[in-house]
């Protein structure tokens, strides 16, 4: 196992970042001093459970983060400081309803029955006007007062503005090894994306935790915000999440969704695990858009651009972007669905979950679409839900992801998310307002 401390000393680490995402996805650390690391990595850093969103009570046991040395990152602006992902333990025994260790135990019986699940993830967010701004005027602004295209994708005047931030994220990544690939942006005002290579999805889940973290630090030193809100602007394209998954050999080198004589020169295997997903889709959308504001990304009215680029059915199809499931190329599907508040653990997890029990029962996804779902939609077509609450009953009504999810992982999620829930309908919006004052 790497030894932290003997890590830290040869590349100049002074403190740790002993982190872990809760199942808000909040990031949450404890700063540890490279003289302590040693003791922290054998015992762990000690948290009061009930200060995070992980279902605790003020008399539980203090829980400890396990740092996970192979995910160290230095941070590449301050490199006098590491992160590392931890696992969460409490009476000495993992915390089953933690993000990361629902995804290790789906990494677990996927690794049982021969598979690797890989994963990339496409991580749109906004550059908005600092907090302080914000605070002042009350209103959301975007950071670019000059970014105001009717369709503003690719636009380059828009992006080379933000060549500062978004070169040094990009550079960031290629010096993590990362493989940055290509940076846009994106068809939102204000609105960019950042992409680089897919991995085994522990990798890739660990990266989109630390991407959203850098994301948000470098857009401050510019005075700026980054949002990963999923809608932040009635009018204009949300921000998605699309990951694109393969389910690979143990070895991890064989794509088993491969088969050149297959459809579309996908495995039946892959059609299979597709299937598990298409059926629990209403059920894993209250993971994949977890927020009461998601529900306004998907299922929206056209947007300023023409498209939301967001799904509203559960479909799928090929290279086709209006549906919730595209096959870009013959290797892999993308899921459409997720939006930028998703858990980055999480939505493998319930991906895979659901995905694996495809497989199990040989579940069938049924034909494609090839329809232009904005224009004409195929009637037939299942809705997706229209609300969390909606979403919120599908997942409870799953037995299917109740038994690969965890019975911990799911009360402790629905109660949080329902709470959620409760406390929006306890609000009185700018619109109610508008409509109902003078009836
Ligand atoms: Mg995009």
């Amino acid at each position: 196992m790497t030894n932290l401390y003997e890590v830290a000393r040869k590349k100049g680490i002074k403190y740790f970042l002993v982190s872990f995402t809760d199942t808000f996805g909040v990031m949450r650390s404890k700063l540890v001093p490279t003289s302590a690391i040693s003791g922290m990595q054998k015992n762990g850093a000690g948290f009061a459970g009930f200060a995070t969103h992980l279902d605790l009570t003020p008399a539980d046991a203090d829980m400890f983060a396990i740092p996970d040395a192979d995910s160290i990152i230095q941070l590449p602006w301050k490199p006098e400081v590491a992160w590392v992902s931890s696992d969460l333990v409490i009476g000495g025994a993992p915390l089953e309803q933690a993000p990361k260790q629902v995804l290790k135990n789906l990494i677990g019986k996927a690794a049982k029955a021969g598979y690797v699940l890989k994963t990339g993830v496409e991580c749109e967010f906004f550059l908005l006007a600092s907090a302080d701004q914000m605070c002042h005027s009350g209103i959301v602004k975007k950071a670019d007062a000059m970014d105001t295209q009717g369709k503003p994708c690719y636009d380059q005047h828009a992006l080379m503005r933000q060549y500062d931030l978004i070169s040094r994220m990009c550079d960031y990544m290629e010096q993590l090894g990362w493989g940055p690939y290509q940076n846009d942006h994106e068809d939102g005002n204000g609105q960019f994306e950042m992409n680089w290579n897919y991995a085994d999805c522990l990798t890739t889940a660990n990266r989109h935790a630390f991407f959203k973290f850098m994301a948000r630090t470098l857009a401050e030193e510019y005075g700026m915000r980054a949002s990963f809100m999923p809608k932040p602007f009635a009018g204009l394209t949300g921000s998605g999440c699309h990951m694109h998954f393969s389910l690979w050999d143990k070895t991890g080198k064989k794509n088993l969704f491969v088969d050149s004589k297959g459809e579309l020169g996908l495995s039946k295997l892959a059609y299979n695990f597709l299937g598990g997903v298409l059926s629990e889709a209403s059920a894993l959308c209250a993971i994949t858009n977890p927020t009461v504001n998601s529900y306004k990304r998907i299922n929206a009215p056209v947007t300023a651009s023409g498209a939301t680029w967001s799904p509203n059915t559960v479909s799928y199809t090929g290279n086709n972007r209006t549906h919730m499931v595209r096959i870009p190329e013959p290797d892999r599907f993308e899921i459409r669905l997720p939006d930028g508040a998703t858990n980055p653990y999480l939505l493998p997890a319930v991906v895979l979950a659901a995905g694996l029990s495809g497989i199990a029962n040989k579940t069938d996804p049924g034909k494609r679409l090839d329809t232009n779902m904005y224009e004409t939609p195929d009637a037939k077509a299942k809705k997706l839900p229209q609300t969390l609450h909606d979403a919120l009953n599908h997942l409870e009504a799953s037995k299917g992801l109740r038994a690969s999810m965890g019975a911990e992982f799911m009360d402790s999620y629905i109660k949080l998310k329902r709470g959620e829930w409760n406390r929006y309908l306890g609000q009185v919006s700018a619109w109610e307002r508008e409509s109902y004052l003078d009836t």
